[in-house]
């Protein structure tokens, strides 16, 4: 069985709770939530950050990494993601007014600059290492997003990342078989659904009507649940019989697929 460890789970920071972050292999993540605390200096050796989209909760850590282990890097820290999701880094946090811009900055111990950035093509696999690879799917969110399909040997992760609901869901686990667990976004109770609808998140009814359509079994992972909310969005996910089995993600769990 394959797995990937959850460094942040939640939809925003709380006192004991810390926002996205997916370890893939030792030099690969996707999302930038929590990196520092959970990784501590290993850290310094994460080349490769897969970004869904630019909202803070999934970049902020990007700043610190960088900051903290610019001298142990010897090699550049590669920004993957859309094009608006890169452009809107560059313009607007990593600009030289919120944060230094380290594409302008090289590196002490190599030649090469400290960030360098590289759009992500929806539906092309990267290769990661001998028994890993990535492919971009398009979600439906506030700013242009995607979601991650991660191979590993034969069997495959799909993480949704910040969405509402979206067809190609179930067009890509149809077309995908080798895809064994998802890890759906669920961010508000079922009450909020004008509040999810205008922030384009997911409710536990909305995630019933999204799932509805998979008819294999499929191991189903939540995160990205605002912390004021858990207890409620825990009751009624474990009191809907399409959800009822499902895993709500915590920090430092591991998804197995
Ligand atoms: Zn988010
Ligand atoms: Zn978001």
């Amino acid at each position: 069985m394959e797995k990937i460890t959850i460094l942040g789970a939640y939809g925003t920071k709380g006192s004991h709770q810390e926002t996205s972050s997916f370890l893939i292999n030792e030099t690969h993540v996707i999302d930038a939530g929590n990196l520092l605390r959970s990784l501590d200096e290993d850290a310094a050796h994460i080349d490769t950050i897969w970004l869904t989209h630019s909202h803070l909760d999934h970049i902020v850590d990007i700043a610190y990494i960088l900051d903290s282990y610019f001298t142990l890097r010897s090699k550049p820290l590669k920004l993957m993601g859309l094009p608006e999701t890169l452009e809107a880094i560059q313009k607007h946090f990593l600009n030289d007014y919120v944060w230094p811009d380290f594409s302008k900055i090289p590196l002490s111990n190599a030649d090469a600059m400290t960030v360098v950035y590289e759009a992500v093509e929806l539906g092309k696999k990267y290769q990661l290492d001998e028994t890993t690879s990535i492919e971009a799917m398009k979600t439906v969110h506030t700013v242009p997003s995607c979601g991650y399909i991660i191979r590993k040997n034969k069997t495959a992760v799909l993480i949704t990342a910040d969405t509402y609901k979206n067809p190609l869901l179930c067009e890509t686990l149809k077309k995908y078989p080798e895809i064994t667990a998802l890890v759906l976004e669920c961010s508000f109770p079922s009450s909020m659904k004008d509040l999810a609808l205008e922030s384009l998140h997911l409710t536990p009814s909305l995630a019933e009507e999204e799932i509805s359509c998979i008819h294999r079994p499929i191991k189903l992972y939540f995160n990205h649940l605002k912390p004021v909310f858990i207890q409620q969005i825990k009751k009624e996910i474990y009191s809907t019989s399409l959800l009822k089995d499902a895993i709500i993600l915590d920090d430092g769990d591991t998804i197995y697929f």
